[in-house]
C-alpha cells in the first residue's frame, strides 16, 4: 500500500503546520478557569460596530442564495473611501487568501518571496506551496531592513512582503524608507504592503502606500477587518492594486470566496464612522498603560504601531505562557518569533490589560 507521505507534494511536506495557540474553550476545560483574557491573537475586544451585527442578521435570512460573486457593493464602497480605481479592488477572505492569490498568480516554480524573519505565517506557507524559494532577511532592530532587502532582489524576484506594523514587533518602515526601496527595486518586482494594523498608526512617518497603487506601480495593499473593524471570525479582507494587477489575481479567485454575511458585515462596518476611532483609542489608552507598568518593572518592550506588545520578560517565553495561562491570561510566546524570553500580548480593554499586568507581576516575582 503506498504512504500518504509518498503521495503529498514534495514543497507540501516541508510547511510546518499553522501553531494557533490553545483555544479559550481548551485552556478553561484544561485548567477549570471561569474567563480567560486573550491578548494572543491580535483581536479587537470592543468587538464589531451594531450596525455590522444588524446586517450580518438580516444577511442571515438569506442565506440560500448564493453570494454576490464580485462583492459590487462593498468594492464600490472601497474604491470611494480610497479614492482608487474599482477594477483594482479585490476582496479576499481575511488578506491571508490574497496572499495566497499572489502566489497563486504570480509564482512560478523556483521564483523567490523575499520576506523578513520572523514573518508573518501566510508568506512562507505560500511559498512553499508554489514551489517558490524563500529568501529571508532578517530584520534589524526589530525593524525590516529595505536596504538588505532591496539588495536581495535577482532576476528570479517575483514578490516581497512587507508587514507594515511589523507582526510581531509593531515597528514601521516609514515614507522616505519606502520610497528608496521603490526607487532601488526593478519593475518586475511586486511589492505587497500588508497593512493589516494600519488604522492604529500614530506616527507621522506611516507611508501612504495607495499613492505607488494610484501610480500604476506593481504594488498590492493588504487591509482586513479581522483588526480594527472586529470581524476576525468571519474571516474578510481586501487588497488594493493597479487593475492589470488586480486582473490577474482575479484569475485564482474562487468564484463566491466571500460571503454574503462578511460582505454585509464588512460593508455595514465602512459606514460607521466610530469603530476605527473607538479602537483606536482603546489601543492609544492601554499601549500607555502598559509602558508605563513595563517600566515599573524594568522590562523592556519595543515601541509599538500596532495593538499588540513585543516585551522582554527576562524569562523563557514558554514558562511565562504556561504562567500566565494558570492565571487565566493567554499571550504569544517569542521563541516562535526566535526571542525566547519576549512574548507578545495584544492590547486588550483596561480590565483586561490590569488583569494581564497582575499575573505578570505575580509571574515574575
Ligand atoms: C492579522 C494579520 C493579517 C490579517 O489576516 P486576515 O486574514 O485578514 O485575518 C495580515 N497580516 C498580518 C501581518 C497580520 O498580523
Amino acid at each position: 500500500m503506498s504512504d500518504i507521505s509518498d503521495l503529498v507534494r514534495d514543497s507540501i511536506k516541508q510547511i510546518t503546520p499553522y501553531s494557533p495557540g490553545k483555544s479559550s474553550r481548551e485552556v478553561k476545560e484544561e485548567l477549570g478557569l471561569a474567563e480567560i483574557v486573550k491578548l494572543a491573537s491580535n483581536e479587537n475586544p470592543l468587538g464589531p460596530c451594531p450596525q455590522a451585527v444588524a446586517a450580518m442578521q438580516q444577511a442571515a435570512a438569506e442565506v440560500y442564495f448564493y453570494p454576490d460573486p464580485l462583492c459590487r457593493d462593498l468594492t464600490a464602497a472601497l474604491a470611494e473611501k480610497w479614492d482608487v480605481d474599482p477594477d483594482g479592488i479585490l476582496v479576499g477572505r481575511g488578506s491571508d487568501e490574497i496572499i495566497h492569490m499572489m502566489g497563486l498568480a504570480f509564482v512560478n516554480p523556483g521564483e523567490e518571496i523575499i520576506y523578513c524573519d520572523p514573518p508573518f505565517a501566510l508568506y512562507p506557507m505560500t511559498t512553499a506551496i508554489m514551489d517558490g524559494q524563500p529568501v529571508v532577511i532578517p530584520c534589524r532592530d526589530f525593524t525590516h531592513d529595505l536596504e538588505a532587502m532591496a539588495a536581495a532582489i535577482t532576476d528570479k524576484t517575483k514578490l516581497v512582503f512587507i508587514s507594515n506594523p511589523y507582526n510581531p514587533t509593531g515597528t514601521i518602515v516609514t515614507a522616505p524608507q519606502v520610497a528608496e526601496f521603490m526607487d532601488a527595486i526593478p519593475d518586475y518586482v511586486i511589492v505587497g504592503f500588508d497593512e493589516a494594523y494600519c488604522e492604529y498608526v500614530d506616527d507621522p512617518d506611516y507611508p501612504n502606500c495607495l499613492d505607488y497603487v494610484r501610480k500604476g506601480r506593481k504594488a498590492v495593499v493588504l487591509r482586513t477587518f479581522s483588526k480594527a473593524y472586529g470581524l476576525a471570525g468571519l474571516r474578510i479582507g481586501y487588497g488594493i492594486a493597479p487593475p492589470e494587477v488586480a486582473t490577474a489575481l482575479k484569475q485564482v479567485r474562487e468564484p463566491f470566496n466571500i460571503s454574503s454575511i462578511a460582505q454585509a458585515a464588512a460593508l455595514a462596518s465602512l459606514a460607521d464612522p466610530n469603530q476605527v476611532q473607538r479602537s483606536f483609542q482603546l489601543v492609544q489608552d492601554g499601549k500607555q498603560y502598559l509602558y508605563e507598568q513595563f517600566e515599573q518593572m524594568g522590562l523592556s518592550y519595543v515601541p509599538t504601531q500596532a495593538n499588540f506588545i513585543f516585551v522582554d520578560v527576562g524569562i523563557d517565553s514558554r514558562k511565562c505562557f504556561d504562567e500566565l495561562m494558570r492565571r487565566s491570561v493567554t499571550v504569544r510566546t517569542g521563541d516562535i518569533f526566535g526571542r525566547p524570553t519576549y512574548i507578545r500580548v495584544t492590547i486588550g480593554t483596561m480590565e483586561q490589560n490590569r488583569k494581564f499586568i497582575e499575573a505578570l507581576r505575580d509571574v515574575l516575582n
